[in-house]
């Protein structure tokens, strides 16, 4: 039992919130935030309060999600500080200004060229399935971009809202940077604000309303959205390969992965074989089962717990594996469930949890067909087969990222742009992209007195200086 105490959760007044707001605004206009200098020894001491609090972090996470230690450090804590590090890395090398490619003589002299601007006071708001990585990730892009903000993560995973809070208020310039707690009563009060933009991740549902808010004042945002994501499995997949590798897909987070596998298509020649190995893997990976296990998650809480357990029961699919529920512990156990219809709930909803619905299909353009039908745009793609096929699959399905045969290994490069496309989201995050989704590319030339008879042809009466150029 760990001996770290956390915070119980805590909502931010909403009438300090538009004082806060102001406060961050109030520094950009200050142009505190600009130097290098600064954003450099910002993210430094983010990279080291999380490191101070990892402790904490860990103990919140489990609070949360039972999310096993590994998974922690993995995809939450060190996720963040090895993005730190890439972005302190490379910050002076992306502030610097972009001459203007194959310019003639003249223009040359005016020095055209792109100057990186910081967009300004920002607002992030956080989901809960990686409730550090989602909300920090962004945050970092921000400081390095030269922003100020403040950061809503998820209400839904609160211990870490709570450490969150403490990291930032520790560590952060408080002129700057804020973190406000709360769900949608505090969320609809930041809505009114004005911000420079809104990187938001979570729903499609959400995500609409939050772009209709933007919208009223012309208020740029990025959306991290959902997925109900294929993996694809050919004839001439390696059964094994696949069957280890998208389960690993399903058993992270508990499944609790924007960018998880939704529903698998499976030709139907290799699925008796598929099916072999998912049980091999499983027996593999969880010898005792997932339950006694310290390295398997828990849903998030009750009310996610029977969303998942209502589409298992709704569906008319046959349990091939798994099945096991407890309430008591808001545990589902990874389950296989082989389904016929390609109408089935749990091909068509999103469960964003440990299911796994196997579809037999006749054919790789049977299967790109239901891709297409399902979700024109998902944020996932998971083709496995040979060259031929996959390149095929990738051709024919749209998708914001894709793993070849693998689960969601895309998600997990970090200098790697990630985002979505249409109904999945809108803009990018992660290495370089994190600095550009808070920057304008202010595109600039300084004229020089001495040009002025040069540049004098441009100037009226225009008689006979069409042949000039
Ligand atoms: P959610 O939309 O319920 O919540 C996300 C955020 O929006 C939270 O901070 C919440 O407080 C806020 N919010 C909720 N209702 C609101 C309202 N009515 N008005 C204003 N704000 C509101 O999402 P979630 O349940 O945390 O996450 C699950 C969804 O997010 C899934 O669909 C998943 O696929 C998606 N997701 C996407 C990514 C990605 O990177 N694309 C990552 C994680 C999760």
């Amino acid at each position: 039992m760990s001996t770290v105490k956390i915070a119980p959760f805590e909502a931010t007044p909403v009438d300090g919130i538009k004082a806060t707001v102001n406060l961050c605004e109030t520094a950009f206009r200050a142009q505190k935030t600009k130097p290098i200098s600064y954003r450099l020894t910002q993210l430094r001491k983010l990279y080291w309060a999380i490191d101070d609090n990892k402790d904490a972090l860990v103990e919140a996470l489990r609070l949360d999600l039972g999310k096993p230690t590994f998974e922690s450090f993995l995809s939450e804590i060190d996720w963040c500080k090895n993005d730190i590090v890439f972005v302190t890395k490379n910050l002076n090398k992306w502030m610097k200004d972009e001459s203007a490619p194959d310019m003639p003589l003249t223009n040359s002299l005016l020095n055209p060229r792109i100057r990186k601007e910081p967009l300004g006071t920002i607002l992030v708001i956080g989901a809960y399935n990686f409730p550090l990585q989602l909300s920090f990730g962004p945050l970092i892009g921000a400081i390095a971009a030269g922003c100020t903000g403040v950061l809503k993560p998820s209400e839904v995973s609160p211990a870490t809202a709570m450490v969150m809070k403490k990291i930032v208020e520790e560590s952060l310039d408080s002129t700057a940077y804020a973190v406000v707690n709360g769900g949608i009563t505090e969320t609809s009060a930041l809505l009114e604000e004005k911000w420079a933009k809104i990187f938001y991740t979570g729903s499609a549902n959400v995500g609409t309303i939050i772009a209709k808010k933007a919208a009223e004042t012309l208020t740029p945002v990025c959306l991290e959205l959902g997925g109900r994501n294929p993996a694809i499995v050919t004839k001439h997949a390696d059964p094994r390969l696949a069957a280890r590798r998208l389960l690993w897909g399903k058993l992270h987070n508990a499944g609790q992965v924007c960018v998880s596998q939704n529903y698998i298509m499976i030709e139907k020649d290799i699925l008796p074989l598929f099916i072999e190995q998912l049980k091999i893997a499983m027996k593999e990976f969880y010898p005792n089962g997932t339950k006694s296990s310290p390295d398997y998650a828990r849903i998030v809480n009750n009310r996610h717990f029977h969303r998942i357990k209502k589409m298992l029961d709704d569906s008319r699919g046959k349990i091939l594996m798994g099945g096991e529920v407890d309430e008591s512990q808001n545990y589902i156990d990874i389950t296989v469930v082989q389904v016929n219809d390609e109408k089935d709930s749990m091909i068509v909803d999103e469960s964003f949890g440990p299911l796994m619905p196997l579809l037999a299909v006749d054919s790789v353009e049977d299967a790109i067909r239901i891709a297409n039908s399902v979700h024109s745009t998902p944020l996932g793609l998971y083709p496995f087969g040979t060259k031929a096929e996959t390149s095929k699959i990738l051709n024919e399905v749209t998708s914001g990222g894709a793993s070849v045969n693998d689960a969601f290994f895309h998600g997990s490069i970090p200098t790697l742009a990630f985002g979505g496309v249409g109904d999945s989201g809108q803009g990018a995050y992660r290495g370089k992209a994190s600095f550009d989704t808070f920057t304008h590319r202010r595109s600039m030339t300084t004229t020089p007195g001495w040009m002025e008879g040069l540049l004098a042809v441009r100037y009226p009466p225009y008689a006979g200086k069409l042949a000039k150029f």
